[in-house]
């Protein structure tokens, strides 16, 4: 109960540039039940399971960082709905909302899961959610995805619209892949009243493919939408990194999230935890601090909090991605399931 008191002391945490953490994302797990061609290579070794914090262990360590100011979270992974049990964390978290501390809990997901969650998450607080989906053509999301069956993702999105979720949908712009296909999905979108924004692959983990090939700037991606559509820029916020137009045509919103093109990280506000409870200040960074041991090491909260002051303190200015022909190579070595997108 004292932690819940201590939320409303108004903690913050601010970073070296002036920048106050409140979003905090939690890859729960590294596992998935997809192999996304971008994200992961084909047969993963992933962690050893008694590696994992437990979900009481990441509700504790959620709870110490609402404690000091995070106000928005994020489950995601691997893909976090294949977490056994997920849904007591997704509960046991809730009650933050319950209290007004925490004002939003969400997660990112595959969409594969969510006939079977969808009223859960709902139940326990969940407002809203982003589901991945890069094309709407049955066997080209077989052949990104390897293992993904699209039929069961639209069922689950229609699953999550029936439990009366929010949905943005989220698509990586691959050049020659769905490139044609992204007005025809904004239409789909926008016409079920969900919001969708599009990522530029980033150069995170050894893939088996290349990734230059797929690298597609959504400046040319904007260029080409224009020619179809009036695209007004609008200040509307998530939270997160992605910034939005209206588009005129379908009343909808498109978010283009630019980790190559255009550097976001000034206003950035968020860092990463791992399902081994380890504290990542930047996704584009190699930088990191073992929260796990001093979870571990002490029932009172005091080891971690220093930690976490002293990881903040270490945040950097921004990342360095850079997609380059000449050396090839992953900019950071760990892949996004490490730590969530
Ligand atoms: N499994 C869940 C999902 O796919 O939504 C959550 C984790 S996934 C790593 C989060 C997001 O990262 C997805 O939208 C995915 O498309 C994106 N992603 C994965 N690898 C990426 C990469 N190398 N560059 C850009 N986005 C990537
Ligand atoms: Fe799994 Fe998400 Fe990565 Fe695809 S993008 S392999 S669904 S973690």
């Amino acid at each position: 109960m004292t932690d819940e008191i201590a939320l409303s002391n108004g903690q913050t945490m601010t970073d070296p540039f002036g920048r106050d953490i409140t979003y905090l994302r939690v890859s729960v797990t590294d596992r998935c039940d997809f192999r996304c061609t971008y994200c992961m290579s084909e047969h993963m070794t992933f962690l050893p399971k008694k590696e994992l914090l437990t979900l009481e262990e990441l509700d504790r360590l959620c709870t110490i960082f609402i404690d000091k100011g995070v106000r928005k979270l994020r489950l995601t992974g691997g893909e976090p709905l294949v977490r056994k049990n997920i849904m007591h964390l997704v509960e046991q978290l809730g009650r933050h909302l319950k209290t007004g501390v925490l004002e939003e809990l969400t997660l990112t997901t595959n969409g594969s899961q969510l006939t079977k969650y969808a009223r859960d998450l709902a139940n326990h607080g969940v407002r809203r959610i982003n589901v991945s989906l890069d094309t709407l053509d049955a066997g080209k999301f077989r052949e990104i995805t390897r293992w993904g069956d699209l039929a069961r993702v639209l069922d689950g999105i229609k699953a999550a619209q029936d439990a009366g979720l929010k949905i943005k949908i989220n698509a990586v712009a691959l050049k020659d892949f769905n490139d044609a296909e992204l007005p025809e999905m904004l239409r789909w979108a926008h016409g079920q009243g969900m919001d969708m924004t599009v990522i530029e692959t980033m150069p995170m983990g050894e893939i088996e493919e290349d990734r230059t090939d797929r690298y597609l700037p959504l400046s040319m991606l904007r260029a080409n939408l224009s020619k179809q559509f009036t695209l007004e820029d609008i200040p509307y916020k998530t939270g997160g990194p992605a910034r939005y137009v209206e588009v005129k045509e379908t009343g909808g919103r498109l978010g283009f999230i630019t980790p190559m093109t255009h550097n976001f990280c000034e206003s950035c506000n968020r860092v990463r935890l791992t399902c081994t409870g380890t504290l990542y200040m930047c996704l584009g960074q190699d930088d990191a601090a073992d929260l796990r041991g001093p979870l571990r090491a002490s029932e009172g909260n005091e080891l971690v909090s220093v930690a976490i002051d002293e990881a903040i303190g270490r945040k950097p200015k921004g990342h360095d991605f850079i997609i380059d022909r000449r050396t090839r190579r992953p900019s950071v070595s760990r892949h996004m399931s490490v730590t969530g997108g």
